[in-house]
């Protein structure tokens, strides 16, 4: 009955944009996941949630009968027709012990395929700025292993070959025999004066570099306490590093930052933090969920060309009232009589997705600036529909009538609080390593606060830096009892994180 397969998918060195589409595509059809240590968990995201998730690491006791077990759980899986992921750090074919796991599946008569990874010396190189290779400085390149003949005095490395000439050499799992390695090298002919460097966790943001040379850096490593996983990079291509490194010197770099989003942001904020290097802890303080009942909405649906005006304020009042106009059957041309406002050019940008040109955009993007434009015109007896989210104001549909319209305002969505923070932001808070939180809305702050309670809130922020897009959102961090450590003169999302930037910018040179 067997369908089952296995996919050895590489799952790159750290940084979790670094998998191939295959390897997601992968992850995205998986009944489990055997994953490694050091492949990023944040990978498992792409497998669905009902897949099994299984920790190698916790197969099995000592190394070699663990790998017997993970080879042993592979075919089991295998053999129970089922599409199975083994995510490994790295590639699989790089030290990965996927070549012994494809031949326990051979024999075992499973199908599987291999996609290949960015491996660990691929991955610190471009990080650290060391190309591997360089037209001027060396055309060659050698992946070893620093484990090699450990238990043994005979080694199968050819030390003569890999120390003479020039070549590139980078050593993997070679942190804890790093002396013994340098060593080698310079008694088979490599010069002392060499340089060297460790790059522990590469790809990642606790990235970390030790520069030296073949004599000193077994030495320095000692001294600062140097930790796997780390791939040691030999080779006068290291020197290129001061003047190519890019990774570690944006401006927010190592910085852990949480960015409390309201519901119309899909992510902007974060993507400006992570572009400048910091480390973003997501944390969605709205989420959005279908009205209690749809009867009033879709009565207006079914009514629109009895409409004059359909005034939409946000991107979310437009994906919910083209939604429902669809599962009732209906699209775009039940608007042809109605006339449509967007409020500001981002909702109106959403409208356009419809293939519908807006009519009005007010120049002042909110509430106000609808009722103003609309003072201008004639609305008696004039019926608007202004389908809105339930906790919206009442200015439109007030002022609106008071200009003589009749005004329909059925809830199109709902604003709740999502039950919990996610996983890993409360983690980072409670091991207080975060080094700072964004409000870029009032209802931000507030709804952290209801989703912590206030006392654990200002508790987990201590020492914490806190940012405010502005008066309105610092005074509501004021009023919980906050100190406002970063507001931007002007309100954008922008200006903030040039502010954060100016901030720790500011900060690292004390
Ligand atoms: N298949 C993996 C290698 C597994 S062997 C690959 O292709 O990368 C484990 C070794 O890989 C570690 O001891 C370390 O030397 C290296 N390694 C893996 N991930 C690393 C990372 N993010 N930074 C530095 N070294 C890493």
């Amino acid at each position: 009955m067997s369908n089952g397969i296995v996919y050895l998918v590489g799952a790159g060195p750290g940084d979790p944009s670094l998998i191939t589409l295959r390897g997601v595509e992968c992850l995205k059809s998986a009944d489990v996941v055997v994953y490694d240590y050091l492949a990023n968990e944040q990978l498992l995201n792409h497998a669905p949630e009902s897949a099994e998730r299984i920790y190698a690491g916790k197969i099995g006791g000592r190394h070699n009968q663990c790998q017997d077990e993970i080879n042993a759980v592979l075919v089991e899986k295998g053999k129970e027709g089922k599409i199975v992921v083994r995510l490994k750090g790295g590639d699989p074919f790089v030290f990965g012990r996927g070549g012994e796991e494809c031949e326990a599946l051979r024999t075992a008569g499973i199908p599987f395929e291999v996609v290949p990874g960015v491996t660990a010396a691929v991955g610190a190189s471009a990080y650290a700025g060391i190309p591997l290779t360089h037209r001027d400085i060396t055309a060659s390149v050698a992946f070893v292993t620093g484990q090699e003949g450990k238990d043994k005095d005979e080694s199968n490395i050819d030390w003569d070959r890999l120390s003479l000439g020039g070549g590139t050499v980078v050593f993997y799992m070679g942190v804890t025999t790093l002396r013994r390695n340098m060593q080698r090298m310079v008694d088979h002919g490599r010069s002392l004066q060499t340089p060297v460097a460790l790059i522990r966790w590469a790809t990642t943001p606790c990235q970390q570099i030790l520069v030296g040379t073949l004599a000193d850096i077994a030495d320095r490593a000692e001294e600062c306490g140097f930790k796997p996983p780390a791939v040691t990079i030999v080779g006068e291509v290291v020197a290129l590093r001061d003047t190519l490194q890019w990774f570690d010197t944006r401006p927010l770099c190592g910085k852990k930052i949480i960015v409390t989003r309201a519901a119309d942001q899909a992510g902007e904020f974060s993507v400006m933090l992570s572009a400048r290097g910091a480390t973003v802890l997501e944390c969605p303080t709205i989420r959005l969920v279908e009205p209690e009942s749809w009867q009033l909405l879709d009565l207006a649906l079914r009514d629109l060309s009895g409409y004059d005006w359909l005034v939409l304020t946000s991107g979310n009042a437009v994906r919910y009232f083209f939604q429902r106009l669809a599962t009732l059957g209906l699209d775009a041309r039940a608007l042809a009589a109605c006339r449509i406002c967007a409020v500001g050019p981002k909702t109106a940008d959403e409208i356009r997705l419809f293939g519908i040109k807006p009519d009005l955009v007010p120049t002042d993007y909110k509430a106000e600036g609808v009722v103003e434009e609309f003072s201008r015109l004639d609305l008696h007896n004039s019926r608007v529909l202004y389908p809105r989210a339930d906790k919206a104001r009442d200015i439109i549909p007030r002022e609106l009538q008071r200009l003589g319209a009749h005004v329909d305002s059925p809830v199109a969505y709902r604003n709740v609080f999502p039950e919990r923070l996610p996983p890993e932001t409360l983690f980072a808070l409670e091991k207080r390593s975060v080094d700072c939180i964004t409000f870029t809305s009032s209802s931000t702050v507030l709804n952290l606060a209801a989703m912590l309670g206030e006392e654990l809130m200002l508790d987990m922020l201590k020492g914490v830096v806190v940012a405010s897009i502005g008066p309105i959102t610092s005074k509501s961090c004021r009023e919980l009892g906050l100190k406002v450590d970063i507001e931007p003169a002007e309100h954008t999302l922008d200006a903030l994180a040039a502010e954060l930037e100016a901030h720790f910018s500011r900060s690292s040179l004390v």
